[in-house]
């Protein structure tokens, strides 16, 4: 076959994936809602298919997790009936970032989904540690690092709050064993960034060559291992195993609180990596002199490198890593939308994340466009139940406070037309945000009776409906109730 000969039949071929693509695309359409047609099935591209098996790319990882969730049995279908029976679906994951971990992924994820989906079956069990072999030559890379490829420094976003963390995690990776930083002790509250920035570590000293064997392990798995190899009697081939590594990484170490024969046990594997010159990599979630139930003589390791910390993300990190995570996704979220989700999402960033994935499915789930409404709704089913309550007395000082009258007008019986305002945008707020009753909210407004309450609600919801600059005063009203701010 000659050149020209190959390049017309790869034409050929690539308008065959299209053109199939292009039918399973039309049947799926009549079964999804037009948003969630546009928001998961249009960025799919049709890559190549060989026979019956059809290779389509999906732009991120979190949109095949998503893809996968939802829609994995939809497509299935679909492509059978388009292709006959015997059809496979594989997917690739477009790598923005060109990193051999990822290409790895991309790898992994083209199995057939005959393979990995349609059995419900567990994956095969792992072994809990390689078998010896597995670890006898010292130059062969470890075959279990446990190692997540999405988490990497690029799509780690940069921001006050984590910025010595990241720093030293960057350079620990670029040379392992070979800074002061060792072991280096990363802290900080859940959801903050702790687990991300350590396989980031391990994946970038592998992708440039500075660590073969990297090992990610939580102190929890160390701590079963540890007491699997007891009973099957193989402790020595559990402390070689960790012992032989150029990286270890072992996350959450606060839960070796109280476990003092694997405290014993990781004392000695961390003495000789660190007699090896090999670096060590620990996060908890506090500061390792706070930490519970640990040996003293641990914590005095644990402290003889550098201890970093991460604090929860200011409102520019939020705002960023929204942004991030939304393009990443190809995801357009409004400008209103990013600002009231960060303003609100405080605590930390995989409630954020939560949020943003909440959102989106959502709005495509119900074919709703995505507002600051719908993320106020989202929110309130994913955040407030972890916070306290909002209450009437809040809301009334809030209130007060930005219409600048004193609270004890709102139960007195003045008429006057501001107090009156006042009283009926508080309570309508109090109706919207607190799950008091009627009644409740009357006596919170100098034992007023609830067809009171009924009339004020319906007085400002038609307001709201009718003029549109005091729906904006309301709304901000009600974002400063929710957001707590005075
Ligand atoms: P921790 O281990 O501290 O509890 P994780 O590392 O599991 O937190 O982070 C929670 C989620 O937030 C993960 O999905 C992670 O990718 C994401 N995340 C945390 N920090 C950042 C950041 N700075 N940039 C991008 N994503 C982040
Ligand atoms: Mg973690």
């Amino acid at each position: 076959m000659d050149v020209f000969e190959s390049h017309a039949n790869s034409l050929i071929a690539d308008a065959a994936v299209q053109d199939i693509w292009q039918r399973c695309l039309d049947r799926i359409q009549k079964r999804v809602t037009s948003l969630g047609f546009k928001t998961w099935f249009q960025p799919i591209v049709p890559v190549k298919l060989v026979e019956k098996d059809i290779t389509i790319q999906v732009p991120s990882q979190f949109f095949y997790d998503w893809v996968d969730q939802h829609y994995n049995a939809l497509i299935r279908e679909t492509i059978s009936s388009v292709l006959g029976e015997g059809a496979k679906l594989y997917y690739s994951i477009a790598s923005e970032d060109v990193e051999p971990a990822l290409r790895e992924e991309e790898r992994t994820l083209s199995q057939p989904t005959s393979n990995r989906y349609v059995s419900p079956a567990a994956p095969p069990a792992q072994p809990f540690f390689p078998p010896r072999t597995a670890f006898r030559q010292a130059d062969q890379p470890i075959a279990q690092s446990n190692l997540n490829p999405r988490y990497t420094f690029e799509n780690f976003i940069k921001g006050d709050s984590n910025q010595l963390a990241r720093a030293a995690a960057l350079a620990v990776g670029n040379n392992p064993g070979g800074t002061s930083f060792n072991p280096l002790v990363i802290y900080g509250g859940t959801g903050l960034g702790k687990t991300h920035l350590m396989h980031a570590l391990g994946n970038h000293a592998i992708a440039i060559g500075k660590a073969k064997r990297v090992v990610y392990v939580s102190s929890e798995k160390f701590t079963i291992e540890f007491v699997e190899s007891i009973q099957s009697d193989r402790v020595n081939e559990f402390s070689y195993f960790y012992r032989s590594v150029d990286l270890l990484i072992v996350d959450d170490i606060q839960f070796f609180s109280g476990k003092e024969k694997t405290q014993d046990n990781f004392f000695h594997t961390f003495n000789t990596l660190y007699q090896l010159g090999k670096q060590i990599v620990l996060s908890s979630d506090v500061p390792p002199k706070e930490l519970k139930g640990l040996d003293e003589r641990l914590i005095s390791r644990f402290q003889s490198g550098l201890t970093a910390d991460i604090q929860p993300p200011d409102l520019e990190t939020r705002i960023a890593i929204l942004r991030k995570k939304s393009e990443d996704n190809r995801f357009e979220l409004p400008q209103d939308v990013v600002d009231f989700i960060a303003t609100n999402v405080t605590s930390n960033i995989r409630e954020l994340e939560g949020c943003l994935i909440s959102l989106i499915a959502r709005a495509s789930l119900d074919n709703r466009e995505i507002t600051v409404e719908l993320a106020r709704e989202v929110l309130r089913m994913v955040v407030n139940e972890s916070k306290s309550p909002i209450n009437i007395d809040q809301i009334q000082h809030i209130v007060c406070e930005f219409f600048d009258i004193p609270e004890d007008l709102l139960r007195a019986k003045t008429r006057k037309q501001e107090v009156v305002n006042a009283r009926q945008v508080a309570m309508y707020l109090s109706k919207e945000l607190t799950n008091s009753s009627l009644k409740t909210i009357g006596l919170h407004f100098g034992g007023r009776d609830h067809s009171t309450v009924i009339h004020s609600c319906q007085t400002i919801h038609d307001r709201i409906t009718s003029d549109a600059g005091f729906k904006q005063t309301v709304d901000q009203l009600r974002r400063r109730v929710e957001v707590g701010a005075h």
